[in-house]
């Protein structure tokens, strides 16, 4: 039987509670699993003489030679003076100071363990670990395990050290059951990965840098291997169970639009994607099929085509997008490029209503309408579809997996499912994001593309721009002006973005300026987004709701106004809006003079690289994965407490494949040696809610 928290030497009720507000820690197996965030190095002794202020905790060895009690009340501290041979350095304490100023006695010799500060020119220490005529060999060799410790646990008293102490009891505590293996021996063996008990200790108390590789390597192996395991056998699930809608033919439909009505040959790469999903049509199994492709790569197209193969054969597709502009565009384009074939399309968004509605929910319902699109009012349990095979989801990002789970519930057989995603996200990230999703790559852009040139512009050179706006309008483009919005109500971004519209009313009197932003009315929003799509209008003053999928080709400079506000992949995304034309386009970031320095970062980046893959890559190497746009809703299954996504990309792919490798011998996992996997995925998802229907 575990021992229950409290009763965990060094921890008692009080403390227990802390740990399970804080830190999550609720069992003895929580606190093996808290890993050190670093380590510090005790073998080496510094010298006061060595000391920089850039140096984390050092130990220091020598003597007090005087000790005072200085200012007062709140501003009272106990100064003591500290000498090795190489120098001598103040070090103070603030509270305790009746309890040190016992413990220091000026002819024993002491190590101090603490973190240098530079202060009013002068080395100082403030709070050292002190440890009386310390034993110099006990040292040699240790590395210090240190924890996060939040404010609430400091101040239960619960400090890195103290962490360690109830890290050691629970190691004693364990003891006489051990800790459970949960990776297969065969795995383990084969592979020449440490053991998990072994990894654990050495995890927290490593002799030697070269074990706590070792540990490391072994605990992040198994975390991201369990991940891909769980992902991997729902898909085999979703195979195997769940039979999908079998098309024998692509029908009549695909050919007909390729031979007369199609605007141009798709690229080799939109080609290849279409096949690889007719694969998937003709296999009797359910598809969920993720198409990655840059901003601008065509993945319309390819939806197009793909949903014409289902109407071919008599059935329905729809087209969810995250946005009710986006929406509205897709069905112009596509109305656009159906026209004069028999294909009935129809849009059903939240602002569709009355008589309309009714007649577009009859038509899907008697299964007249065979494309629809919309937002994600379309899988609401009010739409019936007569018969509904394909589901395709625009921007994924934004749709999250409660979301993707409803298709299931109002749907017995399933639907294929696509999912197209426009920032390419990073491919370890992909894949554990979407390892369960088969993946087709769009990694070819349509002929003619020119790069879109980019620029950092300061406020200062307003002048400049506006001259340089001026110059391509009467080239006869269009130019847009995105201002940032951080939060939709708040009231200082719409003063920007009214300002913003202001302004450009009035330096290009020549020409009409329309503004969009979410809190339009829909039918103000289309009538903007018209004169726009129409050329009517020539600037386009918006917020991000632009970010995603809206085209208009002949839109070549795109203004970014308070760039240093917006993340990579969302700078990406907007830049995206424009190059989508034969004509050069240009990107022009606007900020202050001062930038701190990731924000310069992002900007040299931007203007560095147009590839969306480099700049996933950059972007989490910037912000860590967790942040990443999408990440926090689309179903990571469980948190990761030891691997980071973006530095561990190798051990994720070799997880991966020693996944594929168990599933490829034991499909479901059911064989006797398979128990210990089973018994680890059941533990691990019971800590994560709704994970399984993420696909
Ligand atoms: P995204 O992948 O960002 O959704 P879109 O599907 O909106 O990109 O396509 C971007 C633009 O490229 C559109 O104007 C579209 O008509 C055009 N396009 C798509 N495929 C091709 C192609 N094969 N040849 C030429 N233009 C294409
Ligand atoms: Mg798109």
């Amino acid at each position: 039987m575990p021992t229950e928290l409290k009763y965990l030497k060094g921890v008692g009720p009080r403390r227990a509670d802390v740990l399970a507000k804080e830190a999550d820690i609720h069992s003895e197996t929580d606190v093996l699993e808290y890993f050190p965030y670093k380590y510090v190095d005790r073998s080496r002794i510094y010298k006061i003489n060595e000391l920089t202020a850039d140096m984390s905790y050092v130990q220091l060895i020598g003597r007090f030679v005087a000790k005072e009690v200085v200012g007062v009340g709140t501003k009272k501290r106990l100064s003591a003076r500290f000498v090795d041979g190489s120098g001598a350095m103040e070090v103070v304490w603030f509270r305790g100071l009746n309890y040190i100023d016992g413990q220091i006695n000026t002819a024993d010799e002491y190590l101090l363990f603490g973190k240098p500060t530079f202060f009013n020119g002068r080395m100082n220490m403030a709070h050292p670990d002190i440890e009386r005529n310390p034993d110099r060999l006990q040292f040699s060799g240790k590395l210090m395990p240190m924890y996060t410790t939040t404010e609430g646990m400091k101040r239960a008293m619960i400090t890195s050290k103290v962490m360690q102490s109830i890290v050691e009891a629970a190691f004693e505590s364990v003891r006489l059951t051990g800790v459970r293996e949960t990776l297969p021996a065969q795995l383990i063996a084969r592979h020449n990965l440490m053991t998990r008990p072994d990894a654990l200790w050495a995890i927290h108390f490593p002799p030697d840098l070269k074990t706590l590789e070792k540990a490391r390597f072994r605990l992040k192996f198994e975390e991201l291997f369990y991940i891909q395991l769980a992902l991997l056998r729902s898909r085999n699930i979703n195979r195997s169970q769940v039979a999908g809608i079998r098309f024998e033919a692509p029908g009549p439909m695909l050919g007909k639009f390729y031979k007369e009505h199609q605007k141009f040959e798709p690229t080799g790469a939109q080609k290849r994607v279409v096949h690889e999903v007719w694969g998937d049509f003709k296999s009797g199994k359910q598809m969920n099929r993720l198409v990655q492709g840059d901003v601008g790569s065509g993945k319309t197209l390819v939806a197009l085509l793909c949903m014409l193969i289902v109407a071919g054969n008599g059935m329905q597709s729809c087209l969810m997008a995250p946005t009710e502009i986006l929406a509205n565009q897709h069905y112009e384009n596509l109305v656009g490029e159906l026209r004069g074939m028999e294909v009935r399309v129809a849009l059903l968004t939240g602002s569709v209503k009355g008589k309309k509605r009714k007649e577009i929910l009859d038509g899907l319902a008697n299964g007249s309408i065979s494309i629809v699109i919309g937002t994600h009012a379309l899988i609401g349990p009010t739409v019936a579809f007569n018969s509904l095979a394909l589901c395709v989801i625009d921007e994924q990002h934004r749709f999250g997996v409660a979301q993707r789970a409803m298709l299931w519930a109002t749907n017995s057989c399933p639907p294929h499912v696509l999912v197209m995603t426009a920032p390419p996200i990073p491919r370890t990230l992909a894949m554990t994001i979407y390892g369960d999703l088969d993946v087709s790559v769009i990694d070819e852009m349509p002929p003619g593309r020119k790069p879109v040139y980019t620029e950092h512009y300061f406020y200062c050179n307003r002048n400049k721009l506006n001259a340089f706006i001026r110059s391509e309008l009467q080239k006869g483009r269009q130019a847009y002006v995105v201002f940032p919005l951080i939060k939709e109500n708040e009231k200082m971004d719409y003063k920007n973005l009214e300002e913003g519209f202001k302004f450009m009313t009035e330096c290009f009197p020549e020409y009409k300026v329309c503004m969009v932003h979410g809190k339009l009315r829909t039918d103000e929003k289309d009538e903007a987004m018209r004169q726009f799509v129409s050329g009517e209008a020539r600037i386009m003053v918006a917020t991000t709701v632009i970010e995603v999928g809206v085209n208009v080709p002949n839109a070549s400079v795109m203004v970014i106004e308070s760039a240093e506000r917006f993340g990579l992949s969302q700078l990406h995304q907007l830049r995206g809006r424009v190059g989508r034309g034969a004509d050069q386009s240009f990107c022009i970031l606007m900020t202050a003079n001062e930038l701190a320095r990731d924000t310069r970062r992002r900007i040299e980046i931007m203007c560095q690289t147009t590839d969306g893959f480099a700049i996933a890559e950059a972007d989490m190497r910037l912000r860590g994965p967790g942040d990443i746009e999408g990440t926090q809703q689309s179903g990571v299954p469980f948190r990761l407490k030891i691997s980071d996504l973006a530095r561990d990309a190798q051990i994720l792919s070799f997880a991966r494949d020693c996944a594929k490798e168990v599933l490829a011998d034991d499909p479901m996992l059911t064989s006797p040696q398979s128990v210990v996997m089973t018994q680890r995925l059941a533990e691990l998802q019971g800590n994560a809610m709704n994970w399984s229907r993420i696909s």
